[in-house]
């Protein structure tokens, strides 16, 4: 006898696909009920061979709905699979389900499907679920296995946060792979002062912040180079060399308390000043704010002032003595701006801490310090060895008291008409142009480890940065106006 078949009550879309290559075959479909076998008391009678259900009352195969229920009157829902389990195998146990062998498979769901421990996501154990999408066996567990997934969430972020802090040392030469710097992040702990650092991909980062930090600068960002290091000692060693950074290091740390300069190079009165280190840390004030100082004399006097002040040592441990030594050493004297953007007062410090103190006040800078164990021991053993003539010969010390201002004297009276001309010039230039002009705005910039600078205007940064582009000035013009993201590798602000 052939039936009439119906494919209303078809379960997932899965097998809908199926229903069009099987309807040709069902054309000859005859039930015939010795082949098949009751589900428990029902109309639902189920075969090894065929991929359905038969439903005796309405004489039409059934799958189940959406969700693979078969809906049965009087009876209680029960997945089809099961069903079909139950039909042959009997009772499937509390602890048990009934799942797909391979989910892909359509075809002979009897051979396809098998029983499954209800195992805990998290301790693994065998439990009784309280439905069948329940996967752990309590609520601990439940909590437990959240921390753990934060836990993965965490090391994914930091695969995330790495992948685009080292997004330009991914190209040759350096070739850095993701996964070997996560491997060397992983523990996120500054290398230099071991505490915890915290991911931050937008806005300022903080002293915390994870960062990535080549330790011989002149290295690059090679894997056996490179180190997982806080914000705070990033900015701190800036780029000065491995052995310079060490030697810092050991001395902040209180495990080296003489500081032994006498074998370091220094730009002698009589050297070369051309060749030499010849850049004046009172020079800073000039730079920054033409208006409130208007001539290096003025800074000179204004520096001078603050050397006897601070008593020949820096500002705010009064241990580091003031001098300098070749360009960027780590010690050499520097003014820092007290107040972060203000230019009404000056400190004198080294140029670790002019670095590592950035933006923030005294206080914060000393707190930041505490937090990693720097200089928290007793000062009074700190000592510096100076070369032997050091205060006599050096031009550094020289020019602060003016005692033989050779470089001025040669100035004047060596002059050609020619040069003459140019100086003028380039004088009623910066009386136009430059932080005279009292249009002229404060401007910033912020390199992309959110380091800040601050200018009396564009011009002096371009001068300050080096810059030889003649479109520098209207480049960075243009960044602060929002016209360009970047200009020169920073983000520029007028202040
Ligand atoms: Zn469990
Ligand atoms: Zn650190």
């Amino acid at each position: 006898m052939a039936l009439e078949l119906e494919f209303r009550e078809i379960g997932c879309n899965k097998r809908m696909s199926s229903t069009s290559t099987t309807e040709s075959t069902d054309k000859d479909f005859v039930f015939m009920e010795d082949e098949w076998k009751r589900y428990g008391d029902t109309y639902l009678y189920f075969s090894k061979k065929y991929d359905f259900a038969y439903n005796k009352n309405k004489k039409r195969k059934v799958y189940g709905d959406k969700r693979g229920i078969l809906q049965m009157h009087k009876h209680p829902h029960v997945y089809f699979i099961d069903a079909l389990w139950i039909t042959f195998n009997g009772r499937i146990k509390d602890t048990q389900r009934v799942c797909y062998k391979d989910p892909e498979k359509t075809t002979n769901l009897y051979e396809n499907i098998h029983t499954k421990d209800y195992l805990c996501g998290f301790c693994e154990n065998l439990f009784i679920p309280r439905d069948k999408k329940t996967k752990y066996c309590s609520k601990t567990c439940w909590n437990n296995n959240g921390r753990k997934e934060r836990m993965q969430k965490e090391k994914t972020d930091l695969y995330a946060f790495v992948s685009s802090k080292i997004a330009d040392w991914k190209k040759p030469p350096y070739n850095l792979k993701t996964e070997d710097v996560v491997d060397k992040c992983k523990s996120k702990k500054c290398h230099y002062c071991g505490i915890d650092m915290v991911l931050r991909c937008d806005g300022r980062p903080q002293p915390d912040s994870l960062t990535i930090d080549a330790q011989e600068p002149s290295l690059g960002h090679h894997l056996n180079n490179i180190v997982p290091s806080c914000w705070f000692c990033n900015r701190m060693f800036n780029k000065c060399s491995l052995s310079d950074r060490q030697r810092l290091l050991k001395f902040l740390k209180g495990e080296v308390k003489t500081w032994d300069l006498s074998d370091l190079k220094y730009t002698k009165n009589d050297d070369e000043i051309k060749t030499n280190y010849s850049r004046h840390p009172w020079e800073t004030l000039w730079h920054e704010d033409r208006n409130k100082y208007p001539s290096r004399e003025n800074c000179r006097e204004i520096f001078l002032s603050l050397y006897h002040k601070q008593n020949k040592l820096d500002a705010l441990y009064n241990v580091f003595p003031i001098i300098t030594f070749t360009a960027n050493y780590i010690l050499n004297a520097s003014c820092d701006r007290v107040v972060a953007g203000n230019t009404d007062a000056y400190q004198v410090v080294p140029l670790f801490m002019n670095w590592a103190k950035n933006d923030l006040s005294n206080e914060e800078f000393k707190t930041q310090m505490n937090l990693r164990n720097y200089l928290t021991w007793n000062l009074d053993d700190a000592k510096f060895i100076l070369p032997d003539s050091y205060h006599e010969d050096s031009y550094f010390i020289n020019s602060l008291f003016k005692t033989k201002n050779r470089l001025g004297a040669k100035r004047t009276f060596n002059m050609t008409h020619e040069q003459k001309e140019k100086i003028s010039a380039s004088k009623i230039a910066k009386k136009r142009l430059g932080s005279n002009n009292k249009n002229s705005k404060q401007i910033r910039s912020i390199d992309k480890n959110g380091a800040v600078e601050f200018y009396a205007n564009t011009r002096c940064a371009v001068e300050e940065l080096e810059l030889k582009s003649k479109a520098a000035n209207g480049n960075i013009c243009s960044c602060a106006n929002g016209k360009l993201k970047t200009a020169y590798g920073y983000i520029w602000e007028y202040v």
